[in-house]
């Protein structure tokens, strides 16, 4: 049985010291869950100070990007193979770094790839605009982020990786128009089709596909009840110790509900 996941990303957010206090809080509330992961995403510059500081049966760690060299004179940047022993999982091609900092198919193809042979399993975020989607383009959007990214994987690797999708138009956007979980469902049952069309059933059934933007204690069950839905990427509430506590307890109990019918 597949567990699901929990994937808190802080992003440019938290300083060392309110990062640590965060963990601190969020070990108070969050108990040891073996059947669920969950994973928290803090800034490069918080991540080794924290990996002292969590309980590593309770909680990963996942940085939230990587350079794709693994060595060399690339001013600025964190390679996974830096990472290798810090991290369990990386995000990457997340909205935010395709957008503000143009990462294209490639760089983001040779990401995933890099991740892969040091040891870390990426949490490849995909997801369309909401003019894409107005335009009746997701399919294609999505097909296309999904398919570049993997195809320097092997089957075998491809069921190790987690696909989070992420429609823009839905990342925190807590006011605006809330995604319907049956529409989030097909495009999770989409990605997965690419998948096996590509690599074949057991790729497609073993690999873990997240639903990611706007998600709150409220709206959790509904995500994480959906068949197919391994898990969620929280952004927003994951600042917020209840919040962020209230959803991976949710994940619990449904994951638990999952194994009582199986
Ligand atoms: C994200 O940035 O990955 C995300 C899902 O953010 P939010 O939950 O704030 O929409």
């Amino acid at each position: 049985m597949k567990k699901k996941l929990v994937v808190a990303n802080w992003k440019m957010h938290l300083s060392t010291s309110e990062a640590s206090i965060l963990v601190h809080r969020l070990h108070e509330h969050i108990k040891t869950h073996r059947t669920i992961e969950v994973v928290l995403a803090p800034s490069m510059l918080t991540l080794q100070p924290i990996s002292l500081e969590i309980d590593s049966r309770r909680f990963k760690l996942a940085s939230q990007d990587g350079y794709p060299k693994d060595d060399g004179p690339y001013t600025g940047e964190v390679s996974f193979a830096m990472m290798r022993d810090l991290v369990d999982y990386s995000i990457i091609g997340h909205s935010a770094r395709r957008i503000y900092f143009e990462e294209g198919l490639e760089l983001i193809r040779d990401k995933v790839q890099a991740a892969v042979r040091n040891g870390i399993t990426p949490i490849l975020c995909v997801g369309e605009t909401k003019n894409e989607r107005a335009q009746g383009e997701a399919k294609r959007v999505i097909h296309d982020q999904v398919t570049s990214a993997v195809s320097n994987l092997t089957a075998e690797e491809i069921e190790k990786i987690v696909i989070a999708y992420e429609p823009i138009w839905a990342i925190s956007t807590f006011d605006g128009e809330p995604s319907k979980p049956e529409d989030m469902q097909r495009a999770m049952e989409y990605i997965r089709q690419i998948i096996k069309e590509l690599y074949g059933e057991a790729a497609a059934s073993n690999a873990r596909v997240l639903y990611g933007g706007s998600v709150e204690p409220h709206d959790a069950r509904a995500y994480l009840s959906l068949p197919g839905c391994d898990g969620v990427l929280v952004g927003a509430a994951s600042l917020n110790y209840r919040q962020f506590t209230d959803i991976v307890e949710i994940a619990y109990d449904v994951q638990n509900q999952t194994e009582d019918h199986a």
